[in-house]
């Protein structure tokens, strides 16, 4: 590897790692092999063709591509209908809509998977900002928290259920950036089934940002009855450079659709400008690309935790999503690795990233990304508040050859500015 000056020791350790690593690579691979050859035959059984990726214009009717789309997406998740978007700005945008699709004013939405991503506060309306929030509309919030474990707390949830006329469930599926462990599928079905007895009518949303292709399954498999998630993450495989997704019941698919445009009219119009291509392109590539990302993830994890480092989680522990966590203990530890990161980027390398107040956060926040699609973490990034106990988040990288250099770079500028242990 001449053509990144690295220092010999990090090199030997990423070869150490990378051997250690035989036999979670190879349950990576079985994993993204399954979910191609289910992406493959949802290709040929939805007949895709050259002319659904063209571009439509104005109203958008009857834009073949857009509907393949959703009936790819549909196919490939295990459920009745799909609505996949170019025009769903965000992650947040998707959760959004399905929010407002299907809760009505004296609903009330309960997470049982404690606080939920950050910039969902403002759309439920329990931090300030907020305007036009579900509150503001009259729907109620609760949270039951996980238990100190990470599992569900049971009690709690059917005490809620019980006092609560409770219209829609929600699980965050991955950790999003606190140490939480993540949620396995598997260990869903349980409480879907729990919730489910004591309250037929509730509907189970996940919010599946991250998740996609991790497993062989989605939430939709153990029960949940909608999932969500955005296209510059996971499913659009690096492609996509924007826009989300909403999966499930039809009926409940409907309602989000008549939200996203308008009562009466739905998912039958929306121009698509010419982003069929790269949406249908991205969900073929997406079982591979999110291997290459886990690779990633296990090869840090790996490395650091050799150097001594805490990793969450450890690099041989089942994955239900592509974040991970390294505890690096100061702030100039944190500051060079994201700095060291942004080094071995495609795009930007140039550029140092430098701490930053980012509104809603209390803490200077620093990030790196270097990324195709500005914002997307497929790509490989990093994010992580200047705050103990110096946890830096990353996710992506779109070939395991070069985000492993991005993660060797990372810890090479810690070594340069002699915050590595080693
Ligand atoms: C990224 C993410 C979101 C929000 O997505 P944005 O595209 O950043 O708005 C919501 N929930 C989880 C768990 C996420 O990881």
């Amino acid at each position: 590897m001449a053509f990144f000056d690295i220092d010999k020791r990090i090199k030997d350790l990423s070869s150490k790692a990378v051997d250690k690593l035989d036999h979670v690579f190879e349950r990576i691979d079985e994993i993204s092999a399954y979910n191609s050859e289910k992406v493959l035959a949802a290709f040929v059984n939805k007949q895709v063709s050259e002319s659904m990726f063209a571009p439509s214009t104005g109203y958008g009717y009857g834009d073949r591509g857009r509907e393949v789309i959703d009936s790819l997406f549909a196919e490939v998740f295990g459920a009745e209908d799909a609505l996949v978007r170019h025009n769903f700005v965000s992650g947040t945008h998707s959760l959004t809509v399905a929010l407002f699709g299907v809760l009505r004013p004296g609903d009330t939405l309960l997470s049982i998977t404690g606080k939920p991503y950050d910039t969902l506060e403002e759309v439920i309306g329990i931090r300030e900002g907020g305007d036009g929030s579900l509150r503001e509309f009259g729907i109620h919030y609760r949270q039951i928290d996980l238990t100190a474990g990470g599992g569900f707390d049971i009690d709690g949830i059917r005490t809620a259920l019980q006092k609560n006329k409770v219209r829609m469930v929600l699980i965050q599926r991955s950790r999003g950036y606190s140490i939480r462990p993540s949620l396995h599928i598997e260990s869903m079905r349980d409480v879907i089934a729990l919730v489910k007895s004591l309250s037929p009518n509730t509907v189970i949303l996940v919010d599946n940002c991250y998740g996609e292709f991790v497993e062989k399954n989605e939430p939709l498999a153990v029960g949940a009855d909608l999932i969500v998630g955005s296209l510059i993450k996971n499913p659009g495989g690096g492609i996509a450079v924007t826009g989300g997704y909403i999966a499930g019941k039809k009926e409940l698919v409907r309602l989000c659709s008549q939200r996203l445009t308008c009562p009466g009219i739905g998912k039958e119009v929306g121009a698509t400008l010419g982003h069929n291509r790269e949406i249908i392109m991205g969900l073929f590539m997406a079982p591979h690309i999110v291997a290459e990302a886990l690779k990633t993830a296990c090869f840090a994890a790996e490395l650091f935790s050799l150097m001594g480092y805490d990793v969450f989680p450890q690099s041989n522990q089942p994955r239900t999503d592509i974040i991970q966590a390294i505890k690096l203990e100061s702030p100039d530890a944190l500051i060079s690795f994201c700095q060291g990161m942004q080094k071995a980027s495609p795009v930007d390398s140039f550029v140092a990233p430098e701490p930053w107040e980012m509104p809603g956060y209390s803490s200077l926040v620093i990030m790196a990304s270097g990324a195709f699609t500005a914002g997307s973490s497929i790509e490989l990034s990093a994010d992580g508040p200047v705050t103990p106990p110096y946890l830096v988040y990353f996710q992506g990288g779109l070939t395991f050859a070069t985000a492993r250099l991005g993660i060797m770079s990372a810890a090479n500028e810690m070594l340069k500015k002699g915050v590595l242990k080693i």
